[in-house]
């Protein structure tokens, strides 16, 4: 592979504090040299990517989507979804495993990641399941799944119901050091709900879910890791009372991290008003109140990390009335331009954003799985982005499956130009240079 040198760029790594204008040079899929902006890597042999006017940084982190491979091919596959992630600036995502069969065996996980090997072109890092089936009755065999290679455990799609099982997996979590992923959600109170309960619920005639579904489950769940001092991660947190619970939680000293995603982060229950169905995702989108809560949580970092939470679906699936519709939005290829709203309002500062993708869930899954900076010497995964690239969505250019977004024909400020894993060029955008 011919050498690369990423030139004249803002490079962004909050990982190292790093903010400055600046080239960086690949070799040998390795971060081998970075300098100023008009010097030259004393290598003569390389590529030039022209980076003037755009951010360099480490490549993006999901920890949390759904490949929905094996089980739900028309939905997503490995292939397609690892393209969509790339064309997201993502060099690592962490699938959730409710596929059929479901990531609760070493079988299923070593062919995720065999399939990975061979048909992906982002790394690909496997949940495995809490419970055997996702039923919610009997722990899987977590030493098992923790050899075959899952970096994390959940239910996802599904709530951990059970307390005990959950205070059994936090305690397992204690010896393992990987994290329980708990999709928070009281099924009882949430049964039927097609959307947030509040005001547009009721002007709708649409049956809502309250926030109440989420922060009960993330309340206990906290006082089960303060029980066994185990790690739990609270996924796609939607709430303002979830935030303060959690940051209630830190300030204790309990072993809690948290994400947020990019709907819940910039958009509100408004989008279901016109029973866009694209909008219909769980949790809910919420109100304006519990965006700021939200975003309020990444600054002060009782959040620690963005997910995206990508769960693509088939068209007919998301063409059915909203009450029959499946909760899910397809998210890779959204999330930087729509996160960079925040950052255009100043909501959130820049280097905040990228640590939030890159650094932060870095610390989560380990660096061996994904490096989160530039640092000299680590594998290279970078994200080459412009922050004032305004583009529409289009879905039909959407590498996913999935075209469910209700982002669908709008506007974004922001859009992922190169990125870059182990090395190779993944993704560029065609429209530019
Ligand atoms: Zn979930």
């Amino acid at each position: 592979m011919k050498s690369l040198l990423i030139q004249g760029g803002r490079i962004i790594d909050p990982g190292l504090k790093l903010d400055e204008a600046g080239s960086l040079l690949i070799a040998g899929g390795k971060i081998s040299w970075v300098g100023g902006a008009k010097e030259s890597p004393p290598n003569a042999d390389y590529d030039v990517l022209d980076a003037e006017g755009l951010i360099v940084c480490p490549g993006f982190i999901d920890l949390h989507c759904h490949l929905r491979q094996p089980g739900f091919e028309g939905r997503e596959t490995i292939a397609t979804g690892t393209m969509a992630a790339a064309r997201g600036g993502f060099t690592t995502v962490c699938c959730m495993p409710n596929t059929e069969p479901p990531l609760d065996n070493r079988n299923t996980v070593e062919f995720v990641k065999a399939t990975a090997a061979s048909e992906g072109i982002v790394r690909v890092l496997p949940i495995g399941c809490i419970s055997r089936g996702q039923i919610g009755e009997e722990l899987t065999d977590m030493g098992e799944l923790a050899a075959a290679g899952v970096i994390a455990f959940s239910d996802d799609g599904e709530p951990a119901a059970n307390s005990d099982l959950m205070r059994r997996a936090l305690e397992y979590s204690c010896t393992s050091n990987l994290p329980i992923i708990d999709h928070c959600e009281d099924k009882t109170l949430s049964e039927g709900g097609q959307m947030n309960e509040g005001v547009v619920s009721a002007e709708l005639g649409l049956q809502g879910i309250p926030n109440a579904a989420e922060d009960i489950i993330v309340a206990r769940d906290l006082l089960l890791s303060e029980l066994t001092g185990g790690w739990v991660h609270i996924a796609h947190v939607s709430t303002e009372g979830s935030v303060e619970l959690i940051r209630r939680a830190k300030e204790k000293g309990v072993r809690v991290t948290a994400e947020a995603t990019p709907h819940h982060l910039t958009l509100t229950e408004e989008r279901v008003r016109d029973c866009n169905t694209g909008a219909k995702v769980n949790p809910p989108l919420r109100t304006e109140g519990d965006v700021k809560a939200l975003i309020k949580g990444l600054n002060d970092n009782t959040i620690d990390i963005i997910a995206t939470d990508h769960a693509p679906h088939t068209e007919a699936e998301k063409r059915q009335p909203f009450e029959l519709a499946p909760f899910g939005i397809s998210g890779f290829e959204t999330a930087l331009g729509s996160l960079m709203s925040l950052v255009h309002r100043g909501e959130l500062e820049l280097a905040t954003l990228i640590a939030k993708l890159t650094i932060e869930p870095a610390n989560i899954i380990g660096k061996k799985y994904g490096p989160g900076t530039l640092a000299i010497g680590s594998t290279a995964d970078v994200t080459i982005f412009d922050p004032n690239l305004e583009w529409t969505v289009d879905t039909k250019l959407f590498a996913s499956k999935g075209k469910n977004t209700p982002l669908a024909g709008e506007r974004l400020k922001g859009k992922v130009i190169a990125t870059i894993y182990g090395g190779k060029v993944v993704y560029r955008d065609e429209a530019v240079g």
